[in-house]
């Protein structure tokens, strides 16, 4: 396969680009299927055109986000092409009772900021399958009038028993035979509102004993005297998935229609549906086609609107965009970049099996992602007190620190080193374990503990205060006054610890949340399993921390890695300057499991 078309999605990270979609699409390019197609103006048409068609009845999450890096990618790479590719907004809005304008707000929002959109030659291609009710209403019609859909009047349940199931053929509906002039007045009187809920429905006249269900006479329109959000009250039928969808494509001219795979025994009803259109006269061809990927199944975590809103409605979580959330609002407050979730979806690829990706890849690609570019910073987030005995209470020595090590331009960052410190808990052992090189006090006529203060001194641990508890409550240490960081004597100094640490009287509080998976279990929603019985009761723990001095001026969404403890982001909606709050986005390394 040719791979002059496949352009790097914009990540630094060599990635495999070739997959049987592109192999699709190149053998169509060969061909020439869609080549010197043209649109009702006469203008040539793009020979790739794809499109992301969310249903907006709830937020877009972590899967969607394959979805569209793969819609919007393909379309991206191939637009390098004369004849060009485009990818399609398209708002999948045909079901009243569940979607609303605040899902469709959020979803072009998550699209927009993972780095992707619909112009195109300076042309918006954002759609709303609404938008086509009058067209499919027509559609539906037309094929009355070929004999090929019916009214049908049975309840609910008797469609549902007479359909069989894989192992019983389906019986055909006493209302089957209807003359296509008894149908075409039904319908419209269906339209007209003159029925009420479950009186009748529509269906395709196909096959009661086809051997997949699917193409068992599919029910293609039903009542509903719903509001919808768009088109108010103007409809009391509408259409359902299998009619909207393929007609959807058909009228903007899709090439290839990319979905997952449970929608791979629709794909003949998706064919059917505009073969029988097209021999009504209504499209020409060359058709859109559909092709099936595997989903993303992400471990530790669910990729499903229905279930992720039902942990929202049971205030399991603290909304759609809680940082532990896989949605789109959730992990972007969480700390995810776009150019980390871009680069995450790369990695995974795209196939036709489905498997569960690990956690740790998603995870990887932050650390990946930020570890070029995020600032340094210096957080205590365990906090106990050093005082260093031989260092005057009323001096202050300016120490420094690159603000990122390999981006000297970057500048660096000012603090003081003082009598009175604050260090991590951990950092300090009373009865020091084998191989713990930090702070320990002396014992037996061995020596406490010595170590450097990054950027600063030298220091030996020479003792301790504990409360009744028998708690450590202060560490004591003497420093050495040659062993500054960057002074020639400093070399003279060999020791095996190297800890951060903040002076107290200029340290800046912070909350700091730590988050953890959602789930205890990798898999919560396979089998039969209920999720909500693997909610993990410690996935959030919030603690107050310290931060160097020159965090005090930091604003919301500004990432760095707090050293030795991994990377957190200034969360977007509560923080701010003199109230500062940040959440974890990763950890350093992989410490899970
Ligand atoms: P859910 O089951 O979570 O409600 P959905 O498939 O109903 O998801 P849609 O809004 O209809 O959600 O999906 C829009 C597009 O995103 C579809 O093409 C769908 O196949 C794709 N998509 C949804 N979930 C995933 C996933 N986990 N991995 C990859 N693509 C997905
Ligand atoms: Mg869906």
């Amino acid at each position: 396969m040719s791979s002059d078309n496949a352009k790097s999605t914009g990540s630094n990270q060599p990635s495999e680009l070739s997959n049987f979609l592109r192999q699709i699409i190149d053998h169509d390019l060969a061909k020439g299927t869609y080549l010197s197609r043209v649109d009702q103006a006469g203008k040539p048409l793009p020979a790739v055109i794809t499109r992301f068609p969310p249903e907006p009845n709830g937020y877009l999450h972590i899967g969607h986000a394959k979805s569209i890096c793969l819609n919007y990618g393909l379309a991206r790479d191939y637009n390098t092409l004369a004849s060009g590719g485009r990818c399609h907004m398209r708002l999948d809005d045909t079901n009243p009772t569940k979607e609303d304008v605040e899902y469709v707000d959020s979803i072009l929002d998550a699209v927009r900021w993972l780095g992707f959109d619909w112009n195109h030659g300076g042309q918006e291609h954002l759609y709303y399958a609404s938008d086509y009710f009058e067209n499919l209403y027509k559609f539906a019609e037309i094929l009355i009038e070929h004999g090929k859909a019916y009214v049908d009047s049975q309840s609910a349940d008797e469609i549902h028993m007479n359909r069989g199931n894989f192992a019983t053929p389906g019986k055909n509906s006493p209302y089957r035979d209807r003359p296509p002039s008894e149908n075409l007045a039904l319908f419209q009187k269906m339209r007209a509102g003159e029925f009420v809920d479950g009186s009748h429905v529509l269906r395709l006249k196909i096959d009661m004993t086809h051997p997949n269900i699917v193409m068992r006479d599919p029910v293609i329109y039903r009542i509903r005297h719903a509001h919808h959000h768009r088109t108010g009250d103007q409809w009391c039928i509408y259409p359902l998935y299998d009619f909207t969808h393929c007609i959807s494509d058909a009228l903007e001219n899709v090439s290839h229609s990319i979905c997952t795979l449970e929608f791979e025994n629709n794909r003949p009803l998706y064919d059917w549906v505009l073969n029988a259109l097209k021999e009504a006269g209504v499209f020409k061809g060359p058709l859109p086609r559909q092709y099936e990927f595997a989903r993303l199944n992400l471990t530790y975590t669910i990729t499903s609107k229905r279930k992720l809103l039902q942990l929202v409605e049971e205030k399991r979580v603290d909304g759609w965009d809680d940082p532990r959330m896989p949605t789109i609002v959730g992990i972007r407050r969480r700390g995810y970049t776009p150019e980390s979730i871009r680069l995450f979806c790369e990695r995974i690829g795209v196939s036709k099996a489905d498997s569960w990706i690990d956690m740790s890849v998603l995870e990887q690609a932050l650390r990946d992602d930020l570890d070029v570019r995020a600032p340094r910073a210096t957080a205590v987030l365990k906090p106990l007190k050093l005082i260093i005995q031989n260092y005057p209470e009323d001096q202050k020595e300016l120490c420094s620190a690159p603000r990122h090590p390999h981006h000297p331009e970057l500048g660096k960052r000012e603090f003081h080193f003082g009598r009175e410190l604050w260090i991590e808990a951990d950092d300090f052992q009373t009865n020091p374990a084998k191989g713990f090189f930090r702070l320990f006090p002396p014992k037996d006529g061995i020596a406490g503990g010595r170590l450097r203060l990054r950027h600063g001194f030298v220091i030996e641990c020479i003792g301790m205060k504990l409360d009744t508890n028998n708690q450590v409550v202060e560490v004591y240490a003497n420093y050495f006054p040659d062993s500054k960081s960057g002074t020639p004597d400093s070399n003279n100094y060999k020791v095996k610890g190297n800890i951060h640490w903040i002076r107290t009287d200029e340290a800046v509080p912070a909350e700091v949340r730590l988050y953890d998976h959602l789930f205890t279990d990798a898999h919560p929603d396979s089998g039969d399993k209920n999720f909500l019985d693997f909610i993990n009761p410690q996935s959030k723990d919030v603690i107050q921390a310290y931060l160097e001095p020159c965090m005090s001026t930091c604003k919301a969404d500004e990432q760095f890695q707090f050293e030795r403890h991994g990377y957190f982001v200034a969360d977007r909606i509560d923080s701010r300057p003199g109230q500062l709050v940040f959440n974890r986005s990763v950890g350093l390394k992989d410490s899970w499991k």
